[in-house]
């Protein structure tokens, strides 16, 4: 295959090959934009070598060819003792890795032609000796591993033997006495000179380029990113154009559109006399793009030209970075461009206001994820606080507590109803009651796959990691001078990663103000909520799959309503049963006697009416699904410890403990090993008499009763933990005879369904759609028992070395796992249609509101996916997705 493009070769669709840098240079090439003439080495290329740990056969003979026809074109030899050509080596994969991989400015200066270089800059020899001392750094640090520290304090010392502060301050005399300082520095870190022939620094520069994939933060950046570890890099070889040839000269970045706010205008920073990543290593003071204006007119309308012809011809906001060289502008690098989740909502209905792109086409420029954000409460920064140190937004969401320095103290102060934030250098399983306890957790160590980021996430915490400037002790933190103690306020945004000493004031966000429809009016006007109404808007005009929500009380049901859910997907029965209805359950379980059981169930029985009756009236017109009774039932009794204890300490004063003592003996004689595994679900409505019957009755006679208000109620019940249709059919029989019953006279109809969460289930769902009018997929049980994990163990015990180790890229409870889990629900959803095919499918766990897993739902052809009310925008903005 081939192996080098030269950019005339190549265009922008091209990045699997040339990588998204090399595509786009070829594209800005072809359109006749001023690109310095190139060549690109293709990934495969670097593929092979980092494979067999050698060049591809042939590449050295096609690196040669477009050489001399680069050399052809410049007019020039590459490091040409008497007028040289010099490259840039840069390095470009096919999905941008910032500052992950290397580039080498320079390449092709020696100690002759740094001479022909000055010369060619009509006797600059400042600006030689500057390119000349780049060089040896640049490749010092990425093609012989120098340390770059060495480098920069042999810079440090020139300065400071000078007394000035800024490199432009060293002449050419102080540059050339660098040079030969980093020599030494070359040398006694490699053992040889740096290398004077310019062939050998190409070649070396190349094959460092390529090593640099597989370099450990581009491998951790990759695991992170979710990017395939097996595409490599391409790498770009640009002849060199010169930003640092003096005042009329520098170099800058530039966004078309605002990539923080969306807001259109000319974005940038601009740095005179200066190369390359000056501007971005923050090393003097840019000046905002604007400013180029008035000091090279001409560049500068030339560059909003190329900005609107960009923008023109990729649909997008693009970045771009350009060099001024006395007066000539050059294009080296444009994409479609980075933003954050605010900018991309505005940018894609701007676009489409704009004529530019479409509203299908304008969905994928949003994601749900970025929606999620949006949604997070957020800082009031009106105030403009001082910044404690900043860290990894591992987990979003706005904390603000004091700061305790273990678990044990964070559930102590939780006790006593305080806010805390733990802070800890990093966490393990051993902090979990402490995280759970906290508002918020910041650690000093570890990146967005630590423990803290993964347990923190998967909880919902707010969390900040790796915050490595902080210095913990046993009470108290310090970083930048200040000391933090125990008990002293901070907050932490777990989206930006930023840490603010005391309280910074939190407030709703917009968009959640817009989905709960009472809109600040200031706010009403805000291009981002309108960009959000609009582009959910058209989500839900193309989704196939409906949202529905889970919720088991009216407030929460009215909530996802407004939210745009359409109906409850799971209404669990489990907290009706529980505060002052907790005596009657343990009636229930005591009893003795038919007559005691029917007693109790009798009186939990109208309250459960209530209870539905409500959540109907909430959801009026909209299907209910409400799950019968699932946990096993001793989680509705005292703890066996503290029973016996309670036992215990009675008899030892001699008192009565009648109650008590049979209280113990049924929690001793329902004690289950594995309780998720035991008497729950379909289970007890098969053990215990009557208890779904009651359960039947209640949602039944509830129906009725807002039927007669004249409401349209669409209730649906659902069975849990069902592996075998007879299990179901007993259960539906019972049922059918209660409901026949109560809604006899009314025209309301009641569903009969069931959860596939058992893997048996899932596997013999042909017979069970035989008895069963819709099934609604537990994903969250789907996963725990098709791999074999105690949610409530694994988590914190040992995901995160999963996650490290690659075994999974995201947690199984986060993100459906589609080989396995998804399996289970692809197979029971063909065949419960085949036996059944206007069977209702539908999803219920926490994979409903996943981005990912929505997906994945759309494509088995579900009917609905069912979610927490606050995720509910996020599953129709991602059903929208999906179907375009
Ligand atoms: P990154 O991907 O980290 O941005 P680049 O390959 O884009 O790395 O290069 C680093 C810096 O060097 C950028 O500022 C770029 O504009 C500049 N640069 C790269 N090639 C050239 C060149 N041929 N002439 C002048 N500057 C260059
Ligand atoms: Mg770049
Ligand atoms: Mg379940």
């Amino acid at each position: 295959a081939k192996l080098v493009y030269d950019f005339a070769e190549g265009n922008r669709d091209m990045k699997d090959l040339l990588g998204g840098k090399g595509a786009n240079l070829a594209e800005m090439t072809n359109l006749g934009l001023p690109v310095p003439g190139g060549f690109t080495i293709t990934t495969e290329a670097c593929q092979r070598y980092l494979a067999d740990g050698r060049h591809a056969d042939g590449l050295a003979a096609e690196l040669g060819e477009h050489l001399e026809a680069l050399e052809a074109t410049m007019g020039r030899k590459l490091g040409d003792p008497a007028d040289p050509l010099l490259v840039s080596v840069r390095s470009g994969a096919k999905f941008s890795m910032p500052g992950m991989m290397e580039t080498v400015l320079n390449v092709g200066l020696n100690d002759e032609s740094v001479d022909g270089l000055s010369r060619q800059a009509g006797g600059n020899d400042r600006f030689a000796w500057d390119s000349y001392r780049r060089l040896i750094q640049m490749f010092g640090k990425t093609v012989c591993d120098v340390p770059g520290e060495e480098f920069e304090h042999a810079l440090h010392h020139a300065k400071v033997a000078k007394g000035v502060k800024d490199d432009v301050q060293l002449d050419a005399d102080d540059l050339r006495a660098l040079v030969t300082a980093y020599k030494k520095v070359f040398l006694k870190h490699t053992g040889h000179d740096f290398p004077q022939e310019p062939r050998e620094q190409l070649d070396l520069a190349i094959e460092a380029v390529f090593r640099s994939w597989n370099a450990d933060r581009a491998i951790l950046y990759r695991r992170q990113e979710r990017i395939p570890a097996d595409l490599g890099t391409a790498v770009n070889v640009v002849a060199m154009v010169f930003g640092n040839l003096g005042p009329d000269s520098g170099t800058g970045v530039a966004f078309t559109r605002d990539p923080a706010t969306g807001e259109r205008g000319v974005y940038g920073d601009y740095l005179q006399n200066a190369q390359g990543e000056d501007v971005v290593a923050g090393i003097r003071n840019t000046l905002a793009l604007a400013e180029l204006a008035d000091l090279d007119e001409k560049s500068y309308a030339e560059l909003l030209d190329i900005m609107t012809r960009l923008e023109g011809h990729y649909h997008d906001l693009c970045d771009i970075e350009f060099t001024i060289e006395r007066g000539k502008l050059w294009m080296l690098q444009t994409r479609v461009g980075k933003r954050t989740a605010a900018a991309a909502f505005t940018i894609a209905a701007q676009l489409v206001d704009e004529g530019v792109i479409d509203l299908d086409e304008a969905l994928t420029r949003v994601s749900g994820a970025q929606l999620a954000q949006l949604m997070f409460p957020r800082f009031d920064l009106a105030g403009d606080p001082a910044v404690l140190t900043r860290g990894v937004g591992a987990s979003p969401g706005a904390a603000v507590g004091e700061v305790v320095f273990s678990a044990a103290d964070a559930v102590a102060a939780a006790a006593t109803g305080r806010s805390v934030i733990l802070v800890r250098r990093e966490t393990n399983p051993d902090d979990l009651s402490g995280m759970i306890a906290a508002q918020g957790i910041l650690t000093s160590r570890g990146g967005k796959t630590s423990h803290a980021a993964v347990v923190a996430r998967g909880m919902g915490k707010t969390c900040v990691c790796g915050a490595d400037a902080l210095e913990i002790g046993r009470d108290r933190f310090t970083v930048g001078g200040r000391t933090v103690r125990e008990g002293d306020v901070i907050s932490i945004d777990g989206t930006t990663g930023r840490v603010y000493p005391g309280e910074v004031p939190v407030r709703p966000s917009e968009v959640v103000q817009y989905f709960e429809g009472h809109l600040d009016p200031a706010l009403a006007n805000e291009p981002l909520v309108a960009a959000v109404h609009q582009l959910m808007t058209h989500a839900d005009a193309a989704a196939a799959l409906t949202v529905r929500t889970n919720a088991d009380t009216g407030p929460d049901a009215a909530r996802a309503r407004r939210f745009g859910a359409q109906g409850i997907g799971l209404c669990r029965t489990e907290h009706m049963f529980l505060g002052d209805r907790r005596e009657l359950v343990e009636r229930l379980i005591l009893a003795h006697t038919a007559a005691e059981r029917d007693d109790a169930l009798g009186a939990l029985q109208p309250l459960q009416r209530a209870d539905f009756l409500e959540i109907f009236r909430e959801m009026n017109g909209l299907p209910v699904t409400v799950r019968l009774i699932d946990p096993p039932l001793h989680e509705f009794l005292p703890s066996l410890e503290d029973l016996a204890v309670q036992v215990a300490v009675a008899k030892a004063r001699g008192e009565q403990a009648d109650r008590d003592e049979r209280m113990l003996a049924a929690v001793r004689r329902m004690h289950e090993s594995n309780p998720m595994l035991g008497l729950r679900g379909v289970r007890l409505g098969l053990v215990i008499p009557g208890l779904f019957a009651m359960q039947v009755r209640a949602i039944a006679e509830a129906a009725v009763a807002l039927a007669a208000e004249g409401g349209r109620p669409r209730p649906e019940i659902m069975v849990p933990l069902v592996g075998a249709v007879q299990e179901l059919e007993t259960v539906r029989a019972e049922a059918e005879k209660i409901i026949a019953e109560v809604v006899a006279g009314s025209d309301v109809q009641v569903l009969v369904g069931t959860m596939i969460e058992v893997p048996r289930a899932a596997l013999t769902a042909g017979q069970i759609a035989e008895a069963a009018e819709f099934f609604s997929f537990g994903t969250n049980d789907l996963t725990q028992m098709g791999w074999g994990f105690s949610r409530d163990d694994v988590e914190g015990a040992f995901f995160w070395r999963y996650l490290e180790l690659g075994i999974f890229g995201i947690s199984p409870f986060e993100s459906i796992d589609r080989e396995g889990v998804g399996r289970l629900v692809r197979i029971a959803a063909a065949e419960g249609r085949a036996t059944r095919p206007d069977l209702k499918l539908g999803v219920c766990g926490e994979h409903g509101g996943d981005p990912e897993s929505v997906h994945f739902f759309h494509e088995v052809g579900l009917d609905y996916v069912s979610c927490s009310p606050f995720r509910v925008p996020v599953a129709r903005l991602e059903a929208g997705r999906a179907a375009i």
